[in-house]
């Protein structure tokens, strides 16, 4: 039987970027790659970690516990220079909570409002558990965050992003240009290094 890997996340902008970035670092290429909703009643973990790292680690423990499959997990957001890191490791949590990224957006600017921008970094952990594995590996993208959305593509923040030294958004960007300054690239990009 071919192995398999779990890609444990429900969110369909990073499992595309996942699978992206397996192919471009020819990393579980003979592998088949999983999703939860390939299981049935195969639920999320409660993510209580208290930074990036600790919750990819739990993610992935938490599938590979479920499931015996090696498991890749990301835990991922968003850090405002001028608030002390908000909204961090809560990105999706405070989305949900006030209705949307525009809804963010909208918040964090009332409290800076003669701003055009204000400066943010994306980042990213990913934990990669198994049998004989525990990889857990973070990288980051510098950048500024707009009031308006720009672009149609990716997902979440990617239409308020715009990355250091680029004057487009990431939603802006054909999908390989932002896949290869992105938060989520880095931290691959050492997990290759690793796994390699
Ligand atoms: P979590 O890792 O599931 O807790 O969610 C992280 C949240 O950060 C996502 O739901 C997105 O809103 C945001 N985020 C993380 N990575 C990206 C990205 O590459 N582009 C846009 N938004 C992102």
């Amino acid at each position: 039987m071919k192995n398999r890997i779990l890609l444990g996340t429900g969110n369909a902008g990073k499992i595309k970027e996942m699978r992206f970035y397996l192919k471009h670092f020819n990393i579980f290429q003979t592998f088949e790659t999983l999703t939860p909703s390939d299981f049935k009643h195969l639920s999320e973990p409660i993510e209580d970690g208290t930074t990036f790292e600790a919750n990819a680690k739990l993610k992935s423990n938490f599938f590979y516990g479920a499931t015996n499959l090696l498991s890749l997990s990301d835990d991922s957001g968003l850090m405002i220079d001028k608030l002390n890191g908000y909204p961090g490791i809560k990105t999706a949590r405070v989305a949900k909570d006030l209705g949307g990224e525009q809804k963010v957006i909208d918040y964090i600017f009332s409290k800076f409002e003669n701003e055009p921008q204000l400066k943010a970094t994306f980042h990213c952990s990913i934990a990669l558990i198994g049998k004989d594995k525990k990889l857990i590996c973070s990288g980051k993208v510098q950048g500024s965050i707009i009031p308006t959305h720009r672009g149609d593509r990716g997902f979440g923040y990617d239409p308020y992003f715009i990355p250091e030294n680029n004057s487009k958004t990431f939603a802006e960007m054909a999908v390989e240009e932002k896949m290869i300054l992105s938060h989520r690239f880095n931290a691959f990009k050492i997990l290759a290094n690793q796994i390699l």
